[in-house]
């Protein structure tokens, strides 16, 4: 969601400003920011202060603040870094070009309101040969798990409307486009207070509709309002690729309670029964936190036990950050540093060995992959993803990118995969 929140930034400054990829040489530096945990917190703090250096070398430069931090804080981080410009907070974005101006001529600016509706994105094009793109089609969230910041930072669930949404997607797939993730907090509850009645699985139908769209992926689940109609578009979307990622959290009652999350470990095995019988080959992955306040050694054994037991793919894993305004801030039993610190330990060495085998089932089987450019690691390399979402890497030629290609899967990495092209399979 940052990332499609960075990309929108730039979209709404485009007529104004280009990108650059040298700090020196901008006139307008933004930082976008995440408030989900402290550190990240903290690492937005240390870059403002390294960033004086820039403003002392180009005393014109416009530096601003966006996103969940800015949202936060507000006048506060204006008062506590005089050489910063502008603070604007996550629905600031839309209003990007005016706050700018008013930057440039000479005022501090903080903008943190937080209206209720969608605001109107700008107008979208995409530059030759992007194949991928996300979508956000909601913003903010009404469910208030203790632990998290997003309702207050984000603001009430709004969901956008559904013609903006087809639209959009029907002109990234007419520029050549071939994959889409819808973004959301809580993707499942969309069309809950649209004059149009629609569902979630509702509007994955007309986008399956689009012809030319090879893959729709989507962003975040809540498992609570996973319901039925959507757990069968996994095996009925011919567009839908065949990952999941469901946040468990945690696999404690007890905790999960104290979450606020709206259902027990055995309703989510359930669903993931549900998934698998629906669609056999998904993956599927999830968010984790360790060490949230209260949990006991006995808890987190239950969180290990359900991992095992769903077969995660990949997990998120996180040790448990008290956030400002949050219930479970409050709460009197937070667990030691030192013992979050060993249960992230232990539960990662759990989700590499479930990846691992995760991978070596592959190993063998013949795939679809849209090739995303050169690998990382070795340049001579393709690289791009599985329908579930997996990284394969494989020797072929460079006129493959940005096509479906099929790739025999022969080993089976912690991270990726490696595979051998199908000769003469392309499409798209
Ligand atoms: N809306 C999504 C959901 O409910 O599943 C999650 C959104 S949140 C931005 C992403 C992940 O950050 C959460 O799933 C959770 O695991 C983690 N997270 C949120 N608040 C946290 C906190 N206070 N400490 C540690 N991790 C946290
Ligand atoms: Fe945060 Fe997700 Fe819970 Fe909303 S559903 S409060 S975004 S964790």
């Amino acid at each position: 969601m940052n990332v499609a929140d960075s990309e929108l930034m730039a979209q709404v400054l485009d007529e104004e400003y280009d990108l650059t990829v040298q700090a020196e040489d901008a006139d307008l530096y933004l930082i976008n920011t995440c408030a989900i945990r402290r550190k990240s917190e903290e690492k937005v703090k240390s870059l403002l202060g390294s960033l004086k250096f820039l403003k002392q070398k180009r005393p014109q430069l416009i530096l601003g603040v966006g996103g969940c931090v800015a949202q936060q804080e507000g006048e506060r981080l204006l008062a506590s870094a005089p050489h910063l410009n502008l603070v604007f907070g996550t629905k600031g974005i839309y209003r990007l070009p005016g706050l700018v101006d008013r930057a440039v001529r000479g005022e501090r600016v903080v903008d943190v309101a937080l209206e209720r509706d969608f605001p109107d994105p700008p107008h979208r094009s995409w530059s030759q040969g992007t194949v991928q793109t996300m979508v956000t089609i909601m913003c903010g969230c009404d469910n208030f798990c203790t632990f998290c910041v997003v309702p207050y930072v984000r603001g009430r669930e709004t969901s956008r409307e559904p013609g903006a949404i087809v639209d959009e997607i029907a002109a990234f797939v007419a520029a050549g486009g071939q994959e889409v993730t819808l973004l959301g907090q809580n993707v499942n509850s969309y069309g809950r207070g649209l004059p149009e009645p629609i569902t979630f699985p509702q509007l994955l139908r007309r986008l399956n509709g689009l012809p030319g769209l090879n893959r729709l992926r989507f962003a975040t689940s809540h498992p609570r309002d996973l319901s039925p109609a959507l757990i069968n578009a996994f095996g009925e979307l011919s567009a839908l690729c065949e990952h999941l990622h469901l946040p468990v959290q945690s696999g404690a009652n007890r905790v999960l309670k104290r979450m606020n999350r709206g259902y027990t470990r055995e309703h989510y095995l359930g669903k993931v029964a549900a998934l698998r019988q629906a669609c056999p080959g998904i993956a599927l992955s999830t968010d984790l936190i360790v060490g949230f306040p209260g949990e006991t050694e006995a808890d987190f054994r239950q969180t290990l036990d359900l991992m095992r037991e769903a077969g995660f793919d990949q997990a998120f894993s996180f040790k448990y950050s008290p956030r400002p305004q949050t219930r479970a801030a409050t709460f009197p039993d937070q667990v030691p540093e030192d013992v979050k610190t060993d249960r992230l330990t232990r539960l990662q060495a759990l989700q590499d060995e479930l990846t691992q085998k995760a991978h070596a089932r592959l190993v063998g089987q013949e795939q679809e992959v849209l090739v995303e450019g050169r690998s990382k690691r070795s340049p001579q390399e393709l690289g791009g993803r599985l329908r579930t979402n997996q990284v394969v890497n494989f020797i072929g030629p460079r006129e493959l990118v940005g096509r479906l290609a099929r790739v025999s899967i022969t080993e089976a990495h912690p991270h990726s995969l490696k595979g051998r092209w199908v000769q003469g399979s392309s499409t798209g």
